[in-house]
């Protein structure tokens, strides 16, 4: 949890970086088709600062209140910054999600579709926002899950998504894509290219997928927006 010092984090980023470019000339993709979400979750701005220095301006946020406590002030600094929550949203902290976030990647159930368009309603701004999908179903069904504690992820089934959808759209919440954690333990590539097809079929340009292990595979199959953590601060 100590801060890396300067030239650490940058030499992480253009390490991040070369491998982005890397993995987009071997899917032949532009390097810019692929966003870069740093994901500075538990690091303090301390952390933070160095990626900013290097001229990062994506970063990501699994938890509102950690949000609420260290970005307004790096903001306030650069305000070209743009922040992503990328972590499960509890409908009572929509609000300040609304108000704090450029975009949400986690959108996931009903409640949280009317919750998210009253707050952004109330903030009066629209923020485009990834349906999180949870593959783990589908993963126990080809008997490949893992029976896992990881309940906390968040996510709507496969077959939840086509109404999901319809009620965000008749919201008027800006669907761009979807998002996904692959099931634990397993090989992510069919997980990735899954979560591609169900796009493809609705339309959705954008895939929020890949993180510090698995993101240059993420980008051959298509990802638009990678969220890394580790990869970048160093081990949480
Ligand atoms: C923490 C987190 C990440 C980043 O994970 P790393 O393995 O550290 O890159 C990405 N997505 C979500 C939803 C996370 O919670």
């Amino acid at each position: 949890m100590t801060a890396p010092p300067a030239p650490e984090a940058a030499s992480r980023l253009h390490i991040v970086q070369a491998t982005i470019a890397r993995a987009t000339a071997d899917a032949r993709r532009k390097a810019d088709d692929v966003t870069l979400i740093a994901v500075s979750k538990t690091h303090a701005a301390d952390a933070i600062q160095p990626l900013i220095d290097a001229g990062q301006r994506i970063f990501g946020e699994n938890r509102v209140t950690e949000a609420a406590g260290k970005w307004p002030a790096l903001r306030a600094a650069h305000p070209d910054i743009a922040l992503h929550m990328v972590g499960q949203l509890q409908s009572n902290k929509a609000e300040q999600a609304a108000r704090l976030f450029d975009c949400i990647h986690s959108l996931d159930r009903p409640s949280l579709v009317t919750a998210l368009a009253r707050a952004m309603d109330k903030a009066d701004r629209r923020i485009p926002c990834f349906i999180q999908v949870n593959l783990d179903p589908l993963a126990l069904a080809l008997g490949e899950g893992q029976n896992r504690h990881d309940t906390e992820k968040g996510g709507c089934a496969p077959a939840a998504l086509p109404a999901l959808l319809t009620q965000a759209r008749a919201a008027d919440i800006d669907v761009i894509g979807l998002m996904t954690v692959p099931p634990a333990n397993l090989e992510p590539a069919p997980w990735f290219a899954l979560l591609a097809k169900i796009a493809d079929d609705h339309g959705l340009p954008g895939l929020s997928m890949g993180m510090s292990g698995d993101y240059a595979t993420a980008i051959r199959i298509g990802a638009t927006h990678v969220r890394v953590g580790s990869a970048l601060f160093g081990a949480r």
